[in-house]
């Protein structure tokens, strides 16, 4: 029987989320700031082998979903190599149940058909507004169309599910629910509205409001009548909703007003190697330099088992004690 991840609090951690690279072609105002970004060196990052070699490591203790993520993981060079490498290793033995990506949508168009042949048949696409102006802004980059037609180029591949991320913005993309909602209805996607968490470069929480996720749903019920999915035999960090008429599914990820922290299963890898038991650690567990120093796989067993053990109770940006850590969203992995 394989050695379990259970923590102090005795939750079962099933889910990794590993950071191909901390760089972006997007400056999204609520993860990135818009000049000059300093990123780590090109020999800090993980290998493919080293993230090859870790995944087993995680694989064989139970981890069974494994989200690939950024930064904007289409930027680093080959990835479909390594989905095709990641996929040949677990899907046939049934080691994974999930293999995933998530992506601010830019590359799709001319990744797509590759990623899926890939292995891989699951994408989220972040994509917090349907109007060019307020989505140029938002991104400081001029790519609405763009990511649209990935998405079509995605749909057309065969992913299943797509899943579209939302982080929706008082005063800014508030009047687009909306517009979302109906694209969940009308489109083979699951949408799913995020809250802005203080993890942006630029310190800025407090000041960008976030929309509570039970306004987003009242909002949506109002028009397109819904009822909650019962998820009670899965950890989803999101809560899911299906459309009474039966035209689709919405998702809120009420990160901030309402913690999932009790349930969490997570745990995050960053692309220059260092494990985060939470999205707001302060403390992280270097796995690559005693890899790169020769220690066995056992020995990384071990260190993990200790790092996953101290995993925290849960955030505490609701407290006065609240320390937010030194990494931004794009430099952990979202
Ligand atoms: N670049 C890819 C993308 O945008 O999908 C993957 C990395 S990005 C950091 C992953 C997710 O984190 C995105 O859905 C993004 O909207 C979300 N995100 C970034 N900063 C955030 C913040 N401060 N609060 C909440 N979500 C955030
Ligand atoms: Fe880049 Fe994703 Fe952060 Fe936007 S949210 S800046 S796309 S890493």
């Amino acid at each position: 029987m394989k050695t379990q991840l259970i923590d102090n609090f005795n939750r079962k951690i099933t889910s990794l989320r590993i950071s191909v690279t901390d760089r972006c072609n997007f400056r999204c105002f609520y993860c990135m700031s818009e000049g000059e970004v300093e990123y780590y060196d090109r020999l800090e990052i993980l290998t493919f082998e080293e993230i090859k070699k870790l995944s087993e490591i995680f694989v064989g203790l139970g981890v069974d979903k494994i989200r690939l993520t950024g930064g904007e993981p289409l930027i680093r060079r080959d990835i479909p190599r390594l989905i095709r490498q990641l996929a040949h290793l677990f899907i046939p033995r049934g080691d994974l149940k999930d293999l995933s990506l998530t992506t601010n949508g830019f590359m799709l168009k001319d990744l797509a058909e590759e990623l899926y042949s890939a292995g891989l048949k699951r994408i989220n696409v972040s994509l917090d507004s349907l109007n060019p102006d307020k989505f140029a802004r938002l991104t400081r980059r001029d790519a609405l169309h763009r990511v649209l037609e990935g998405l079509d180029v995605a749909e057309k591949c065969g992913f299943s599910p797509i899943k579209i991320n939302v982080v929706a913005i008082r005063g800014f993309t508030e009047d687009e629910i909306l517009d979302f909602a109906r694209m969940a209805r009308t489109k083979p996607f699951v949408v799913r509205f995020i809250e802005f968490m203080p993890l942006d470069m630029d310190n800025r929480w407090g000041e960008i409001k976030f929309i509570p996720g039970e306004e987003i749903i009242d909002k949506i019920d109002a028009v397109y009548p819904l009822e909650p999915l019962d998820t009670s035999q899965n950890f989803y960090a999101a809560k899911r909703y299906r459309f009474k008429d039966d035209s689709g599914e919405i998702g809120i990820v009420s990160s901030v007003s309402e913690p999932f922290c009790g349930s969490c299963n997570r745990i995050r890898l960053t692309a220059d190697g260092k494990l985060r038991t939470c999205l707001f650690s302060l403390n992280e567990t270097d796995l690559k330099s005693p890899m790169r120093n020769g220690v066995s796989d056992e020995e990384l067993k071990r260190i993990i088992i200790k790092a996953v053990n101290n995993k925290e109770a849960g955030h505490k940006i609701h407290t006065t004690g609240f320390v937010k850590p030194k990494r931004s969203m794009s430099m952990i992995g979202g």
